[in-house]
């Protein structure tokens, strides 16, 4: 891998005219890679029709190359470009969604190479509605595949800071746009089969997908909150954990009170036992822990405000060196599913009833 000094632009939204990002775009355009802001993560983003390029999102990331990438788009017609055989749905579902958090699974054309649908004949599509994403996407002149911009399996990039802290030294560029707006990444739907799919929660619902697609569901996976049984014998939790902390996370779950003195009892143990112990608590819960370190996502009554915080936040606890985390539930249907979805791969299906 090409060693790189990597370099920050740091863009001021109130004052933008699109000429900042003329350095980034010719990267693109040169195959290289650029870490830029959404309003759902930060994506680390190569020219998705460069099978060299998406080689190089998936060395830079430490990426399993089986792991697809998702192209960023800044027309809505670019979708018949790179996918075949695109469902009537999809257009509705551009018209309601697009440019927002939503990803589209489509057939895809030869146009796209397998390098950067990690061998699959599908394609997962995005319009982007942060205006430095879309901007930089037009000036490139290319369609931009772009996975999140943290190292696999770490949580995803909310900030340039953290781009910085997971790529520095691997690609040529960031551009940092401040904090992003929503904080999980986007909801993804499988459009390229009979069955409509759910293959990841996120900011819109499948409430509000099903006014565009009523016979959309789940995919099972999504929303187990144990692992998958035929899993069992493989490798043990490690197989499934993504944005995972270095400490060991154990997510509590049950009524507010139990969960908060079950969560004292184990710090109260580990801390005998002289570990280092972090709560994830929330700005109802922050004052009754006993813990070394006690982190707040924000106001339980407030989930937009927790979506942002959540991977700033598992992202701190490697910082404070917390051996073990002890965290609490999210239960509501709509961006509550994402933030669970995410905790529990965070902790490896490591879920306590109380
Ligand atoms: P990331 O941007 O890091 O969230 O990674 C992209 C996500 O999109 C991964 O979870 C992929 O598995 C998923 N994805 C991308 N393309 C496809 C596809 N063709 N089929 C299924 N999942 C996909
Ligand atoms: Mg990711």
């Amino acid at each position: 891998m090409d060693s790189y000094n990597t370099k920050i632009i740091k863009i001021n939204r109130t004052d933008f005219d699109g000429s900042e990002l003329d350095e980034a775009a010719r990267l693109l355009r040169n195959g290289e890679l650029v870490a830029f802001p959404t309003e759902t993560v930060y994506g680390l983003g190569g020219n998705a029709l460069d099978p060299e390029a998406s080689k190089k999102i998936y060395s830079a990331k430490g990426r399993p190359s089986d792991n697809p990438l998702i192209v960023h788009i800044a027309e809505k017609a670019d979708i018949y470009k790179i996918g075949r055989e695109v469902p009537e749905s999809v257009q509705t579902l551009m018209d309601m969604f697009w440019p927002g958090p939503l990803t589209i699974i489509v057939k895809k054309s030869d146009i796209i190479p397998k390098e950067t649908t990690g061998g699959l004949d599908t394609v997962a599509v995005r319009l982007p509605s942060d205006e430095i994403a879309g901007e930089l996407i037009r000036r490139s002149g290319v369609y931009v595949a772009a996975p999140s911009a943290n190292a696999s399996g770490r949580p995803s990039t909310t900030r340039a800071e953290h781009c910085f802290e997971d790529l520095a030294g691997k690609i040529p560029l960031i551009i940092d746009g401040g904090p992003v707006k929503i904080g999980l990444e986007s909801t993804i739907i499988d459009m390229s089969s009979d069955k409509p799919l759910i293959l990841r929660p996120g900011y819109i619902t499948i409430d509000e997908i099903r006014r565009a697609v009523p016979d959309c569901e789940f995919d099972p996976v999504v929303i187990a909150t144990a692992k998958p049984e035929s899993m069992v014998a493989k490798a043990p939790g490690m197989k499934y954990r993504h944005y995972a902390p270095k400490g060991e996370l154990i997510i509590f779950r049950g009524e507010p009170d139990r969960v908060i003195s079950r969560i004292n009892e184990e710090i109260a143990v580990k801390k005998k036992g002289g570990k280092r112990v972090a709560v994830l608590a929330t700005e109802e819960s922050r004052d009754f822990y006993q813990a070394d370190f006690i982190k707040s996502l924000g106001r339980r009554t407030d989930e937009e405000e927790i979506a942002r915080h959540l991977f700033e936040v598992l992202r701190s606890f490697d910082e404070l060196g917390a051996e073990y985390i002890f965290g609490e539930c999210f239960f509501s249907p709509g961006i509550g599913q994402a933030i669970m979805n995410r905790l529990v791969k965070a902790c490896g299906y490591n879920i306590i009833d109380v």
